[in-house]
């Protein structure tokens, strides 16, 4: 079936003919005396809601395994994780900043090292070591938008016994798939397109592999960073109305791309394969479209602050992927955790801005943006 079924399918057969699962928010489960078991027996090792909600997650992606977390963060850390002291990981420049500052903070403590490139498309077998346990990527990346080939990755990595990850928060399952092109585990921060109404915090995990899926189970039990049943209810709700929004949502980023790309105020429009000839053709072969995130910079002679207040609609904020319109600076909000040189290598510039186009009536959309492009200038 296609993927706009599967988000809607019930997760199971509900008492009375309930077409909506129930939640089931009980902390712990009555067990047969005799044999001590039960299907659920303590909430954070796992329960009904969680479940249902992990069986839509892995069905999205048609993957074997799905985990829900309490955040993205969880859902990242539960992947790192699985690293051991003297493990080095792959990223690019371009990382989400909670991911930036994990490495930053966190690796040197558990004896790992994390390596940051420019243009982790580019890297070769010389750029992995003995010691390269795993590459962890976004494509696109934040905010910059920069696509790498993840299936040249992932056959790199596999020739060194290394894992693949990709952070396929931008695209979700109904634009990119990263397992199909032998991505070892996807991660996503479900608060962005996945809840969708930027109302919730949640992070999943996907994998085919059953041993990674047996640690990554591990990390929910003795972190236990997982999500909770209410929850787990409300993003189930949700990603029923996910193909449909990300087309939506997909759809107006596209027309205001085109419209900005021609606008004499806007010096530069970066989206999803819009780096190079090359990326664009990667990009192609891997997804359905550049999804609903791009970013851009006002030419010289217009003001960034007086455009931002002069816009109606969009509010300023960090996150993205809901159903209303956001705008930030990655520089002072998302990428703050990052170190100015890390930033000025990755190419986030202070005057860099990040959209994400919600469902609007992309008239009222351009409208707006016209009119504060026009306030804009000095
Ligand atoms: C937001 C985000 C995260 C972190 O997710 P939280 O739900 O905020 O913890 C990780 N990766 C990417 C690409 C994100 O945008």
């Amino acid at each position: 079936m296609h993927i706009d079924t599967r988000a809607i399918l019930a997760p199971r057969k509900s008492e009375f003919g309930a077409v909506v699962p129930p939640v089931h928010l009980s902390s712990t489960f009555e067990l047969d005396i005799d044999s001590v078991s039960g299907d659920y027996a303590y909430q954070r090792g796992s329960n009904p809601s969680r479940a249902d909600l992990e069986s839509v997650i892995a069905s999205l992606e048609e993957a074997k395994y799905g985990f829900a977390f309490a955040t993205g963060m969880a859902a990242v850390s539960s992947v790192f994780s699985l690293l051991s002291p003297g493990d080095e990981v792959l990223f690019s420049s371009n990382v989400y900043g909670g991911t930036f500052r994990y490495v930053e903070k966190i690796f040197p403590r558990a004896g790992l090292t994390g390596t940051f490139f420019d243009d982790l498309g580019s890297i070769t077998s010389e750029d992995l070591s003995e010691n390269t346990r795993m590459i962890f990527v976004e494509s696109p990346g934040n905010p910059t938008l920069r696509v790498v080939d993840i299936e040249r990755l992932a056959k790199l990595a596999h020739a060194h016994g290394a894992l693949l990850v990709i952070d396929n928060t931008f695209m979700t399952a109904v634009l990119q798939r990263p397992l199909d092109f032998g991505a070892d585990l996807v991660v996503q921060s479900a608060t962005k397109f996945l809840g969708g109404h930027s109302d919730l915090l949640a992070g999943a995990v996907t994998t085919n592999d059953d041993e990674l899926a047996e640690n990554i189970r591990l990390s929910q039990k003795v972190f236990g960073g997982v999500l909770e049943p209410l929850t787990s209810f409300r993003l189930l709700q949700a990603i029923k109305t996910l193909p449909l929004r990300i087309a939506r949502q997909q759809e107006n980023a596209e027309k205001l791309v085109a419209f900005l790309s021609d606008h004499p105020a806007v010096q530069t429009v970066l989206s999803a394969g819009s780096f190079s000839d090359a990326e664009r053709e990667v990009h192609e072969r891997q997804a359905k479209g550049i999804g609903a995130v791009f970013s851009f910079e006002l030419a010289q002679g217009y003001d960034l602050k007086k455009f931002l207040h002069a816009l109606e609609i969009p509010s300023f904020a960090v996150s993205l992927g809901g159903v209303e319109s956001l705008l930030s600076i990655p520089a002072t909000m998302s990428h703050d955790g990052m170190t100015q040189a890390a930033r000025d290598r990755a190419g986030i510039t202070d005057g860099l801005v990040r959209f994400s186009a919600g469902i609007e009536n992309i008239d009222d959309l351009l409208a707006d943006f016209a009119k504060a492009l026009d306030a804009a200038q000095k």
